[in-house]
Order: structure tokens, then C-alpha cells, then sequence
């Protein structure tokens, strides 16, 4: 008889988007005239750069000509690609990383997810609360925890929370963790981390032979200078830190889809006999086994990016989005409500007013202004009082939400 991973059981019913689609359909089968504003989901809205299309355009000829067709390509992604991002993204920021430490990806999810392959299951693993839900599912699926409890925490995981008291940024752990998520500029809280928070982290990594994965698919989002865009722009992060990157968010790559994963040579962890393995050489085996490489046509897109024209076409996009940021930060906060992030971030992470549970704050929204956005609690207990309002929408739906959402507080504040 076949059995299945039992490990699947143990997750909570994908509860967040689809209970969000539940509330939002009902709403809208009551309301049918209601012109509903879905600032809820992280995912762009805006067209592909041109620059990415031209150069996609011209690898799909290539395809169609003999002389210039291609089959499988390297699994770690074309030497073109990974050279410019080694030398654009890394080199170009100080960071002494070299293009056959990159490996590239059809997305930043997968990899954050395939990581766990190269590790031991007797890790202890550390996130924060809230947290981008896959680190967490990735985990029980792959047998790292036990049950979750009625806060939807898993038995075994470390919880480390962070809220407006600790500025969004977790504090050491006082105990002996493994294996560390972090994401910075942070989905869902739109926080950043400075060099002085990240050199922390990577003291206590490589005080405790830990490794950080550091997810920072919102780096592009950075606009203060002092901020770090890479782990590896600390101080000895190449002993104890894997970076995941992406197209998704910088070049609205969502749909293409290309990512890439840095692992550096000199990073290793401990084998059962106590030796010390390069996870370097197990991360290539792994992706070499189980992954044929991105498309040609794809990579030949996001190596357009760092083009003259993509870097300014993607400049233009990611500084569209965060005038959105900018827009729902000012208004929000003309109407009383506490933000934060939303700066160097897409996500503006907003307190709850008059002590509003997340979800109650979500049915106000949306019975009285037919915004949705999306209820803290769902990245984590510790989310509970916040919520999230993204800035991936056209200027209109931003200006036309925050219209309506300024006219329901500054009415209700003046009742008060
Ligand atoms: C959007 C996002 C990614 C990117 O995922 P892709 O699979 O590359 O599209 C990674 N991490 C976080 C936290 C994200 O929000």
C-alpha cells in the first residue's frame, strides 16, 4: 500500500488567500455594483520592461534558426548571466562573490523551499513572527517540526517576534539556532535591516557554526544609501550565509520567472561524522539532479535587465511602486492610522486603529471602503493588530483607495 508524506497533515489548511477570497467573493455576491480595490496581493501590476522584451523577442528567433537554437543549457543558468549579476549585483557593492556562486533559478519560493535538501533534519530553525509563510510550510513539510498548536505555531521552530517595539527586526536569540530566515526589506512588515543588524546576525552565525538564509527579493526596493542590499556585504557572511534573490519583484518577472541562489565556496556545515562539507559542492549536485536550468529566452530577459536601458526601465518601475508606498503612508497617517515600512519596501504594514483585531480591521475595509488588504495575523501570531496594504497597483486604484479609506477614519475620528 502506498503511504504518504504524513508531514502534509501537520499543515494548517492554507488558511491566509483562501479565507481572504472567501470574505472578498461574499462581499461581492451581496454588493454586486461594489468596485472592489485588491491592495491584498504581492504580486505586480505593471508590464514587463522593454528592454526585457526585446531581448526575450529576439531569443525566441534565435530558437527558430538552426544556427542559433538551443537545448538544454547549464542547470546553474548561462555564464552571460550569472557574470553580470556576479559583477552588477555583488562585486559592484564591495561584496567578494564570483558568477559560479550564483545559480540560477526559475524562482526565489522554489529555492528558499529546495534548500532544505542540503540540510540535516535535526536542525533547529529559527523565523520570525510574522514571516513569509513559505520558510515555515517548507519545514513541516520536510519534517522539521511537530504539530502547530492553536496560535498556528509549530512545535520545534524558534519564534523570534518582531514588532513595533523591537523596530520589525528580531533580537538574537539567546539560545543556539541553526539554521536563521531572514528577509530584508521584509514581506510582510516593509522593515529594512542596517549593516550593524546584519553584522549581529552573521556574529552570532559564525559564533554558533548557524547559517542565514537571507531572502532579499525586495532589495531593489532599497533607497536609503547606508542600507545593506546583500548579506554579503557584511563582514564574514561568506562563512554562514546563503542569499536568494529574484527578478519577480525588480523587473516583474512574477509570471516569466527567474531567480537565482548564492552560495559561496567557502561555506560549509557538518556531515553526520563531524567532517566539515562545502555546501557549495551539494547545492550544485542537487540542482544538477533535480533541475534542467531556466529557458534560454527567460535568462536572455533578465540579462537585459542589467542592460543600460533595463537598469533605467527597471529604476522608472520600482520607483513607480514606491510612490504608491509613499502615497498610502501619507494618507493612512492623515487619517490617524499608524504605519510602517513602505519606504525602502512595497509593503506599507499598518496597526490596526481602536485596537481592531487584524481580521476585524479587514471586514471594515472592506464593507465600508471595498478595499482588501491582507490581515497580519495570517503571517503569524505576532502579526495579530497589524495589517498589510501593498503598493503593487496602478496610481489610481492607490489614490482611489486611500480616497475612500481617509474619508471613513477622518469621518470616524471626528465622531470621537
Ligand atoms: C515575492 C517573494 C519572493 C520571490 O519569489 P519568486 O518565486 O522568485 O517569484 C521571495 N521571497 C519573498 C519574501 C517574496 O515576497
Amino acid at each position: 500500500m502506498a503511504t504518504i508524506n504524513d508531514n502534509y497533515l501537520k499543515l494548517k489548511a492554507g488558511y491566509l488567500f483562501p479565507e481572504i477570497a472567501r470574505r472578498v467573493n461574499a462581499f461581492a455576491q451581496a454588493n454586486p455594483d461594489a468596485n472592489i480595490i485588491r491592495l491584498g496581493i504581492g504580486d505586480v501590476t505593471e508590464p514587463l520592461p522593454e528592454a526585457c522584451r526585446t531581448a526575450m523577442i529576439k531569443a525566441v528567433e534565435e530558437m527558430g534558426d538552426r544556427t542559433t537554437f538551443r537545448g538544454y543549457g547549464p542547470e546553474q543558468g548561462y555564464a552571460w548571466l550569472r557574470e553580470k549579476i556576479a559583477a552588477h549585483d555583488f562585486q559592484a557593492r564591495g561584496c567578494d562573490i564570483s558568477a559560479d556562486e550564483i545559480f540560477v533559478s526559475d524562482g526565489s519560493k522554489c529555492d528558499c523551499g529546495n534548500i532544505l535538501d542540503i540540510f540535516g533534519d535535526t536542525n533547529t530553525i529559527a523565523v520570525t513572527d510574522p514571516v513569509y509563510p513559505v520558510y515555515v510550510d517548507t519545514n513541516v513539510m520536510a519534517g522539521h517540526t511537530g504539530e502547530a498548536n492553536e496560535r498556528g505555531e509549530y512545535a520545534g521552530l524558534v519564534y523570534l517576534p518582531i514588532s513595533a517595539d523591537n523596530h520589525f527586526t528580531a533580537q538574537i536569540p539567546s539560545e543556539k539556532v541553526d539554521l536563521i530566515y531572514l528577509c530584508f526589506p521584509n514581506n510582510p512588515t516593509g522593515a529594512t535591516a542596517t549593516k550593524e543588524h546584519l553584522q549581529a546576525w552573521v556574529d552570532y552565525a559564525r559564533a554558533n557554526g548557524s547559517i542565514i538564509f537571507f531572502d532579499a527579493a525586495y532589495e531593489a526596493f532599497i533607497t536609503d544609501p547606508s542600507l545593506p542590499h546583500s548579506i554579503f556585504e557584511i563582514e564574514g557572511a561568506r562563512d554562514c550565509a546563503i542569499e536568494f534573490r529574484s527578478f519577480s519583484k525588480n523587473a516583474g518577472f512574477t509570471g516569466t520567472r527567474c531567480a537565482f541562489t548564492v552560495v559561496p565556496k567557502t561555506l560549509t556545515a557538518k556531515a553526520a561524522d563531524g567532517s566539515d562539507v562545502e555546501l557549495w559542492a551539494l547545492w550544485n549536485r542537487r540542482q544538477s539532479t533535480k533541475f534542467n536550468g531556466v529557458s534560454y529566452i527567460v535568462q536572455r530577459g533578465a540579462e537585459a535587465v542589467y542592460s543600460e536601458a533595463g537598469q533605467a526601465q527597471i529604476k522608472a518601475l520600482v520607483a513607480f511602486y514606491l510612490e504608491n508606498a509613499r502615497i498610502i503612508r501619507e494618507q493612512l497617517t492623515a487619517a490617524g492610522i499608524a504605519v510602517y515600512g513602505g519606504v525602502n519596501a512595497p509593503y506599507v504594514w499598518v496597526k490596526t486603529p481602536d485596537g481592531l483585531s487584524s481580521w476585524d480591521f479587514f471586514d471594515k475595509l472592506l464593507h465600508t471602503c471595498n478595499v482588501v488588504g491582507t490581515p497580519g495575523s495570517g503571517f503569524g501570531a505576532a502579526g495579530e493588530g497589524y495589517f498589510r496594504i501593498s503598493a503593487f497597483n496602478s496610481r489610481e486604484n492607490v489614490e482611489e483607495a486611500m480616497r475612500r479609506i481617509t474619508e471613513t477614519f477622518n469621518a470616524h475620528s471626528a465622531l470621537n
